[in-house]
């Protein structure tokens, strides 16, 4: 799959009030969820169970919650296109385990929380080929209203 022209990301405004809600219920842990929508833009946040060891360091999706994910996006008729995680008390810029739970050729949205209040999301293409994110242009977060 190609890359969005300019790997920008749109998250429409429910979106990105749900990302920044998600992350601040889960602080001091990450919180974790799919993103469902086309190409360039999400219109569904799916919250998903944070199954990793250690919840403050990291987020692991359980294949059920995969399989449940794929299975709406169908119905939806919408694209899963990327993951979103929090970083609490960390900044939105992905770790070096991030590279390997990152969507392949697909969006990766950091929420960075501070002593539990999340700040701007922040979204980064990971090309699978080149094994690294790209971050998208901070304007481009800015909430958007969709017709659909
Ligand atoms: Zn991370």
């Amino acid at each position: 799959m190609e890359a969005p022209a300019a790997r920008a990301l749109r998250l429409g405004p429910d979106v990105d009030q749900a990302l920044r809600a998600h992350a601040e219920r889960a602080w001091p842990e990450e919180c974790c969820g799919a993103l469902l929508g086309d190409r360039a833009s999400v219109f569904v946040a799916l919250p998903l169970e944070n199954t990793a060891g250690d919840r403050r360091r990291g987020f692991l999706v359980s294949a059920r919650d995969s399989l449940r994910v794929e299975a709406e996006a169908e119905a939806r008729g919408l694209r899963w296109v990327g993951v979103y995680h929090s970083h609490p008390d960390a900044p939105a810029v992905p770790s070096a385990a991030d590279g390997s739970t990152a969507w392949p050729d697909g969006w990766t949205v950091i929420i960075p929380v501070r002593a539990g209040v999340a700040g701007d999301p922040r979204a980064y293409w990971f090309d699978a080929d080149l094994g690294r994110f790209t971050a998208a242009p901070a304007a481009t977060l800015q909430a958007v209203h969709f017709e659909r």
